[in-house]
């Protein structure tokens, strides 16, 4: 099977086995989500299978763009790569080593390399859009596949200095030279302003509700689940099923809404709070076990995630005195990452997140490999300590890989020992 095909079997299992066995902690729109995911795949595999045209590229602002010149589908390979279960991740793995490639990178990004190159996997992109900015592992990578794939690509320098605004015109700049460069050398493309403002209107709706389910899940007792709170956000341009996707996030943030109302906590009596950073070992049970011991996760925190949470988004007049055009629009979203630049940015919007949330900890997940916050948890563990009195853990691990039983009780075990120190810490302040 290719990757659409295990995709469309594996959200047509979850489908099932929720409308089965619907929970009562998790979102019920999550059935929602499964089928835009369905969706998608269904629709990405047949546009495949129709011959139509794909581009390959990375993140909000950059696959509006994409979609704005004709009818092309977007390839988010780092997304794609992040879906594959424990078993396959690991078989693309031993495919990264024989093809001599490094096993030392982060695995969410290098394991889409195997899939991409082998042909049957995935369609070929007829070009890649690229970025510098927070994570040069991200942007070598699809450098690595364009070159062994002999497929054309652009790249855009994102600057890191603050204030990031500053470079507002730098990229737009850069933007222009991309529609024109993109249009004498992609077959068939032509830059459609109207089209990217279409596809910015419905980003815009995501954002909105990305922000309210920031504000909902500050409440106390958080309206949700763990599991739910530890779901990357799909930028809806990425994806063939957009305007389901869309529709999702707004039912979620409903749904959360209705929960506030009634003061519900999936997690029952809610005796904790802790914000978790980075990323996490997909698949286990850690969601399950926090919810079970009464503590909340009211944000996951990531580079993006304080772009999509709570920065000024799509149609907002006030961080610039004015209203942007769609390109200025599409380089807002890409000049700032929290975990670009030198370290502050990443301090400051943990402190911040924590904050607000309320946290009586946080949990910092290193991904192996991952070069933005490589070296930096120590310092950002003196802050949160000094500035909120509140304890952090450091913990490295892979995010798929080298799962093995003896890992994941170390794992568990030393997310209990954290959540012991929490609770002892909170009854002292
Ligand atoms: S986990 Fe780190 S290295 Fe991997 S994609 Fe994210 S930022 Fe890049």
């Amino acid at each position: 099977m290719n990757f659409f095909e295990e995709e469309i079997a594996k959200y047509e299992r979850r489908l099932k086995r929720i409308e089965a066995n619907p929970s009562t902690k998790m979102v019920s729109s999550n059935k929602l989500y499964y089928q835009a995911m369905l969706q998608d795949n269904v629709e990405q595999l047949k546009w495949w299978k129709e011959g139509k045209p794909f581009l390959a590229g990375l993140g909000i602002g950059l696959a509006e763009l994409m979609r704005s010149f004709g009818e092309f589908r977007v390839l988010p390979m780092v997304a794609i790569a992040d879906r594959l279960a424990p078993k396959r991740a690991e078989e693309c793995f031993d495919r990264i080593r024989a093809m001599g490639l490094p096993d030392y990178a982060c695995d969410r990004t290098i394991l889409f390399l195997p899939m991409a190159l082998a042909g049957d996997d995935l369609p070929r992109p007829k070009f890649i859009f690229n970025r510098t900015g927070a994570c040069e592992i991200v942007h070598n990578t699809y450098r690595t596949l364009s070159k062994l794939m002999g497929v054309p690509m652009i790249d855009i320098d994102i600057p890191f200095e603050d204030p990031h605004q500053e470079h507002l015109q730098y990229v737009v700049d850069q933007l222009k030279a991309v529609i024109t460069y993109v249009e004498a050398n992609l077959p068939g493309a032509k830059y459609d302003e109207a089209k990217m403002v279409e596809w910015q209107a419905l980003t815009r709706r995501w954002y909105a509700a990305l922000h309210d389910i920031y504000e909902l899940r500050k409440h106390v007792p958080c309206p949700d689940h763990p599991r739910d709170v530890f779901r990357g956000q799909h930028a809806p341009a990425d994806y063939a099923s957009a305007p389901m996707l869309v529709k999702y996030y707004e039912t979620y943030r409903d749904e959360l809404q209705e929960r506030v109302a009634r003061n519900f906590s999936p997690v029952g009596e809610e005796k904790l709070r802790i914000i978790w950073g980075i990323t996490g070992p997909y698949g286990s049970n850690i969601w399950d076990y926090l919810a079970g011991r009464g503590v909340s996760v009211p944000f996951w925190h990531y580079g993006q995630a304080y772009r999509n949470f709570a920065m000024p988004f799509i149609g907002d007049e006030t961080e610039f005195g004015r209203k942007l055009n769609p390109l200025e629009e599409a380089a807002r979203e890409m000049i700032y990452n929290s975990w670009a630049g030198s370290g502050e940015r990443w301090i400051r919007d943990t402190i911040v997140t924590c904050r607000e949330f309320r946290a009586d900890g946080f949990v910092q997940f290193e991904q192996t490999g991952c070069e933005p916050v490589l070296g930096i948890g120590q310092i950002v563990g003196e802050h949160l300590e000094k500035e909120l009195g509140i304890p952090s853990w450091r913990v490295e691990g892979r995010q798929l890989l080298g799962r093995t039983e003896r890992s994941s009780a170390e794992f568990m075990a030393g997310l209990e020992a954290f959540i012991d120190l929490c609770f002892e810490r909170k009854k002292g302040r």
